[in-house]
């Protein structure tokens, strides 16, 4: 491999470490100290008092008269003020913040996150409340546009009407939340379908903002299987929007059924999977390397969009890169996510479980098996039988990019090694991979900058990270989205989100005398 440019040095890596140690870290912008460690006591009596609500589910032939609600809502809440909108969702956003600890135990229970994800998830809820109320102050003030003598022009944004808000079971409060949000800060009124294995932490979310102001026919939470209640409520007549967030498949199958519509064209926002990758060269530090595939393709039991899938590795230094994988993956703590030592929670049911294991099968049959975690329990009081639908991190290596075909969402990793043949250099790699088709993540670890800004640029995905794990998506730092089979953007969380959720009008006055 021919080193192009002068070896930029990367910063000393850090050793890989169980993630128990890494927690989520960073302290939230009002300055609290939310950290699992410091919040073990609240946790844990939370985890004692919390049960999960019983939700009713929605009939699916009330579709229209609960669209019919959210029109009339909608007209009163898109005329209150945006600064008395964004008041709401901050009051939101602090309710959250002071309710940790029982959302917390709510996402453990029913989504059985571990408390690291759930403590962050919580957290990028109210991130997500907060940017939106700022971004919807931002944009929807008119904007005076230059125009000739004689004449005043002005663009206005305003709500379309009743957007149609289906959400994952994965990130089931902060993508339910930050779809609710963005919808609701422009004055639009929602008809909220969460998935219906984690309805649940959708009704307390539900509840809350309805506590913290808005108003109940602007927010409903309509539960019940996406076949059917989703289905009803994308076909709905008069629905002004959906915005989704699930698989590439559901994303198709709603955009088809827009397509069919009769009357307005609808807009469909797609948030969806996607086949991972992540380039290492050989001149990549192995340690940052370990540390990031153990921390991208492992964490959240691998369930997470953004989650590493594909490994490609220079075949000069991949023999060490994967037995120091191996050994890391050793180290994790799989079990039941209520205990705070525990790395790798279950699958989210027995479907999941399922799907995980014909894949499974199917990599065993044609790959070499490279790690197979030992099945460790987080206690000596806990076996690991007794946690349903666990999956132990494993990986394979495969011979080329033409046997990496479905997007396998859960703790499996697929190898290949790169350097020589068709996979020669990294651009041919880059190549490779955007012919899969997705475009959501990628990784890049190489000390040669030059190289790593040339690939970025080659690559068509939505988020890149050079020299780091792949799954950080913090709310206004890195606005998370894909192309292609991964979604139709704009990215959530970012400076051009909430522009889709709104009509724009221009205004031209013409301010001469004569009037014409
Ligand atoms: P899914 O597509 O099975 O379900 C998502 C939602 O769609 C659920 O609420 C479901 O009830 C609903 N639904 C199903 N069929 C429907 C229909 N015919 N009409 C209307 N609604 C319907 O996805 P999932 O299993 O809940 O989530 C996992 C998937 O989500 C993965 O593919 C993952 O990559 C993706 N995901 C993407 C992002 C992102 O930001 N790009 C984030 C999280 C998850």
């Amino acid at each position: 491999e021919l080193l192009t440019s002068p070896l930029r040095l990367a910063p000393e890596p850090s050793l890989p470490l169980p993630m128990a140690v890494y927690g989520p870290g960073r302290p939230n912008s009002r300055g609290l100290d939310l950290t699992v460690e410091s919040m073990r006591a609240p946790l844990l009596a939370a985890l004692a008092t919390t049960t999960l609500p019983a939700v009713p589910e929605f009939d699916a032939k009330l579709a229209s008269s609960a669209v019919a609600t959210g029109v009339v809502s909608y007209q009163k809440w898109s005329k209150v003020a945006v600064a008395e909108r964004a008041a709401v969702l901050r009051r939101a956003a602090d309710a959250l913040e002071q309710q940790m600890p029982r959302f917390c135990a709510l996402l453990v229970k029913e989504a059985f996150k571990t408390w690291g994800d759930a403590v962050s998830e919580v957290r990028e809820a109210a991130d997500f409340l907060r940017y939106y109320a700022g971004e919807a102050e931002r944009i929807m003030a008119p904007v005076a546009l230059p125009g000739p003598t004689g004449e005043t022009n002005e663009l206005r944004l305003s709500a379309r009407g009743v957007w149609v808000c289906i959400s994952p079971w994965n990130f089931p409060l902060a993508i339910f939340m930050g779809q609710v949000a963005a919808a609701l800060s422009t004055g639009n009124a929602v008809l909220a379908k969460p998935a219906e294995q984690t309805p649940g932490v959708a009704w307390e979310a539900v509840k809350l903002m309805h506590a913290a102001g808005v108003p109940e026919g602007a927010l409903q939470l309509l539960h019940g299987p996406g076949e059917t209640v989703g289905a009803a409520l994308v076909a709905a007549p008069g629905v002004a929007g959906v915005v989704f967030t699930g698989s590439t498949q559901v994303a198709k199958i709603i955009n088809r059924a827009l397509a069919a519509k009769d009357g307005p064209i609808v807009p469909l926002i797609a948030e969806t999977g996607g086949i991972n990758a992540m380039l290492v060269d050989s001149t990549a530090l192995p340690e940052q390397v370990v540390d990031a595939v153990v921390q991208s393709a492992f964490r959240s039991a691998g369930q997470r969009c953004s989650a590493l899938r594909l490994l490609c590795v220079h075949e000069g230094i991949a023999d060490g890169v994967i037995e120091m994988i191996q050994g890391a993956a050793q180290e994790l703590v799989l079990g039941n996510p209520a205990e705070l030592t525990t790395d790798v929670g279950p699958v989210i049911d027995r479907e999941a479980f399922d799907n995980i294991q014909k894949h499974l099968q199917r990599l065993a049959s044609t790959s070499k098996v490279l790690a197979a975690q030992k099945e460790r329990a987080s206690s000596a009081t806990q076996s690991i039988a007794a946690m349903p639908n666990s999956v132990p991190p494993s990986a394979f290596e495969v011979r080329s990019l033409a046997d990496v075909k479905d997007e396998i969402f859960g703790p499996v990793l697929q190898i290949v090694r790169w350097g020589s043949g068709a996979l020669g250099t990294p651009e041919a790699v880059i190549a490779q991979i955007n012919a899969l088709g997705y475009g959501l993540t990628l990784g890049l670890q190489t000390r040669i900058d030059s190289r790593a800004q040339a690939l970025a640029a080659g690559a068509h995905v939505g988020n890149i990270y050079v020299n780091r794990n792949m799954i950080g998506a913090v709310v206004g730092v890195q606005p998370f989205g894909g192309e292609g089979l991964s979604g139709t953007g704009p990215k959530a969380g970012g400076p051009h989100y909430l522009y889709r959720f709104c009509a724009e009008q221009t205004l031209t006055v013409n301010t001469t005398a004569a009037g014409g």
